[in-house]
C-alpha cells in the first residue's frame, strides 16, 4: 500500500539492539542534539542499556556535546568498538572525520555512512539506541527511517510557530513511513533565570502541548531554555550526567519513561 516501506528497504534488525528510537526536529537549532544525548542519559538512569548514534551527519556534535575526541577501534570482525562515556555506548560520525568534512557529501554518501554506523559498529546488547538524527524532513531522514526497525520517534521543538509547522512536516513523515510518533518534547519552552530560578515564557506557553493534543500526538514534556543545559553541553559533561540531583535531570528521565 502506498506509504508503507518498499520491499527494497532493508529493515534488518540491529544485533543485539532490542529498540531503536530516533530524535527527529524540523530544523536545526532546535536543541535536537543536547536533548537526544540528556535522553540517553535520562534512560540510562532508569536502568537501562542505552547507545546513542550521533547519525547528524551535517553537522555532528556529540563529540562536543560528550568531550570525546578518541577514534573508535575495531573488534576482530573488524567492527568498530563504540565509546563508552557516562555509562553509554556513543558513536558518531565526528569521532571518524572533522566535524565540517560531511557538511560536503551529497546524499548517497550521508546514506552509507548512516548505514555503516549502524551496521558496522558493535554496539553490544542494548535495551535501547537513541539516534540523534540530522535536522529536517528531506530524503537523507526518510531513507533512515526506512531503512532501521525504528520503534518511533522523538519529536523536538521549540513553542515559535516556524519550529511547530517544521514539527508537523517531521510527523507527515513519519506517518508516510509507519513509524510510530511517540511524542513531541517542547524545547526552549521558557526561560529559567540562572539567579533566581523565576520562570518567563519568553514564547507564549502551551504552543506545543495544544499542537500535540491537536495532531493527537503524546505531549512528553517541556524543558526550559537555561543557562546551565548549554553550559555543561559546551563543556562535555551534559546536564543529566553533571547535575543528576537537579530539576533538569528530572526532567529529561521523566521524558525518558514515556519513551522507553
Ligand atoms: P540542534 O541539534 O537542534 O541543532 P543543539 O542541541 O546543538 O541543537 O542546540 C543548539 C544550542 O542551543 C546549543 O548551544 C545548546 O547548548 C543550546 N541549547 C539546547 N537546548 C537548550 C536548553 N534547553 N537550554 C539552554 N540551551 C540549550
Amino acid at each position: 500500500p502506498q506509504g508503507a516501506p518498499s520491499p527494497m528497504s532493508k529493515q534488518a534488525e540491529i544485533p543485539g539492539v532490542a529498540a531503536v528510537i530516533a530524535v527527529a526536529s524540523g530544523k536545526g537549532g532546535v536543541g535536537k542534539s543536547t536533548t537526544a544525548l540528556n535522553l540517553a542519559l535520562g534512560l540510562r538512569d532508569l536502568g537501562l542499556r542505552v547507545g546513542l548514534l550521533d547519525a547528524d551527519i551535517y553537522g555532528p556534535s556529540v563529540p562536543r556535546l560528550t568531550g570525546i575526541n578518541e577514534k573508535p577501534q575495531l573488534n576482530d570482525d573488524r567492527k568498530m568498538i563504540p565509546i563508552k562515556r557516562f555509562g553509554l555506548a556513543i558513536m558518531s560520525i565526528g569521532f571518524l572525520v572533522e566535524e565540517d568534512t560531511a557538511m560536503i557529501w551529497r546524499g548517497p554518501m550521508v546514506m552509507s555512512a548512516i548505514t555503516q554506523m549502524l551496521r558496522d559498529v558493535a554496539w553490544g546488547t542494548l535495551d535501547i539506541l537513541v539516534v540523534d538524527m540530522p535536522p529536517g524532513t528531506g530524503d537523507a531522514q526518510l531513507t533512515l527511517a526506512q531503512n532501521v526497525p525504528l520503534k518511533g520517534a522523538v519529536i523536538i521543538s521549540t513553542p515559535q510557530d516556524l519550529s511547530l509547522i517544521d514539527a508537523r512536516r517531521g510527523l507527515a513523515m513519519f506517518k508516510k513511513v509507519n513509524v510510530p510518533v511517540l511524542g513531541i518534547v517542547e524545547n526552549m519552552s521558557y526561560f529559567q533565570c540562572p539567579e533566581c530560578g523565576t520562570r518567563s515564557d519568553i514564547f507564549g506557553h502551551g504552543g506545543a502541548r495544544h499542537e500535540a493534543e491537536r495532531l493527537g500526538v503524546p505531549f512528553l514534556g517541556e524543558i526550559p531554555l537555561h543557562m546551565s543545559i548549554r553550559t555543561t553541553s559546551d563543556a562535555g559533561n551534559p546536564v543529566v550526567a553533571s547535575e543528576p540531583d537537579g530539576p533538569h535531570a528530572a526532567i529529561y528521565r521523566a521524558i525518558g519513561t514515556k519513551v522507553r
